[in-house]
């Protein structure tokens, strides 16, 4: 017998800390969630799994507003199901036009540039929206290009672009179109058929609340033509949607490709169950409101929003830090003494901005207001002059005011 490489004795079942979720993702899930993902496992080539999956592919399609067909969840997170998009989607040689406002952006880029894709980029300050008229700069100056890929809510900044312009340009200069809807999709309008988005993905953890690990992707008609047209294989034999659509398309003769994760799908549907019983716009409806229920608070506490109105995601809320304040600390305080986690800054924002997340399940009254009165105490002991309570009040004001006209699409 080996000798034991460490002492085992001391490891026990991890007790997970209670937290109230409101960073970047992912966010709350709801114990419907949970239990729906401690269901016993069953084999993924069972017939009653295959109805689950076709349920799954029907509840996607009503999430992204969308009847196509090739509409499945990639079996990894949000980096996956936009690597899948990005690998079969680019041939080396293609000349794509990456917009690039934020980590995600630059995400993409690298992305099309591993894919051998040469890119065109279109790149706009951190905290701005992406500028349709740039869009259509670059394009005019490359009519070559055959795709244009940009993220609709840049996570890193709290920017909101307008999909729908971008698309329409886009397609008006004979470009396929890929959008992140990472943080987007159900928490924003987002109309994947009337608006023409040819390639979508996004993630399971934000605004669908449900744990992390899943890639919805949708693509249409034109999309899956490039596809099946590539001159050359796609690089990766895991993301080849020619192989995967095998295992996730439709049909008797579903054939494996790869377990997919059984569990954690059970989750999804449920997930998505739960939109489909709230209803989308109803959806879109209730983060707008309680966004601007917590800017109200987030404001009487003296915080300034870093991209202009108009621009911003409602569901993640991203405020300048107060000079002279450590950000790291209030965070730190927040998740010992308050049991909750809002985000940091990342890449050129660190340390410079706090990112408030209000997704899915996340954004409910309650939260809002124990995050504006454990943030305002936490301020205020940390020298700056605020006033919890006139916070939680401006936001109990708004959250009990008639219905806003916005959010809805
Ligand atoms: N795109 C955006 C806009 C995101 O916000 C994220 C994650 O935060 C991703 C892509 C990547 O998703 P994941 O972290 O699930 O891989």
């Amino acid at each position: 017998m080996p000798e034991q490489p460490s002492n085992t004795t001391r490891f026990q079942a991890f007790a997970a800390p209670a937290r109230v979720l409101m960073g970047p993702g992912p966010s709350d899930i709801p114990e419907r969630v949970l239990r729906a993902m401690a269901r016993p496992t069953i084999g993924h080539l069972d017939p009653a799994f295959t109805s689950l999956m076709e349920e799954i592919k029907a509840l996607l399609r009503y999430a992204f507003w969308t009847r196509n067909e090739l509409t499945m969840p990639v079996s990894g997170p949000g980096t996956a199901a936009m690597e899948c998009c990005v690998v079969n989607l680019v041939e080396p040689g293609d000349k794509v036009v990456v917009c690039r406002n934020g980590v995600f952006g630059g995400r993409l880029k690298e992305m099309v540039e591993r894919c051998g894709g040469e890119v065109v980029l279109v790149d706009e300050p951190w905290g701005r929206a992406v500028d349709p008229e740039r869009l259509e700069a670059a394009l005019r100056a490359h009519p070559d290009a055959r795709l244009v890929a940009f993220v609709h809510a840049e996570t890193s900044t709290g920017a909101l672009s307008d999909a729908r312009t971008l698309v329409e340009i886009a397609r008006r200069h004979g470009c396929l179109t890929l959008v992140d809807a990472v943080t987007s999709l159900g928490g924003a309008p987002l109309h994947v058929d009337d608006w023409g988005i040819d390639a979508v993905y996004s993630g399971s953890q934000k605004c669908l609340s449900c744990p992390p690990g899943l890639g919805p992707i949708s693509l249409n008609e034109r999309a899956v033509e490039k596809v099946s047209r590539r001159k050359t294989p796609v690089q990766s034999w895991f993301m080849d949607l020619n192989l995967v659509m095998a295992y996730w398309g439709s049909g008797s003769n579903r054939t494996y490709h790869h377990t997919a994760p059984v569990n954690a799908l059970y989750g999804l549907h449920e997930s998505l169950l739960m939109l489909y019983e709230e209803g989308l716009e109803a959806a879109w409806k209730r983060h707008y409101r309680h966004h601007l229920a917590l800017r109200a608070g987030l404001e009487a506490l003296g915080l300034q929003f870093i991209v202009p109105e108009g621009e911003r995601i409602p569901q993640l809320n991203v405020v300048a830090v107060p000079d002279g304040v450590d950000e790291g600390r209030v965070r730190r305080r927040l998740l010992q003494e308050h049991r909750l986690e809002i985000g940091a800054g990342l890449g050129p924002l660190a340390g410079k901005v706090w990112r408030i997340g209000l997704m899915g399940y996340s954004s409910r009254p309650e939260n809002i207001l124990h995050c504006l009165d454990a943030l305002g105490r936490v301020l205020a002991t940390e020298g700056v002059r605020v006033d919890a309570a006139e916070a939680v009040r401006v936001a109990e004001q708004a959250l009990a005011g008639p219905a806003v006209a916005g959010g809805a699409g």
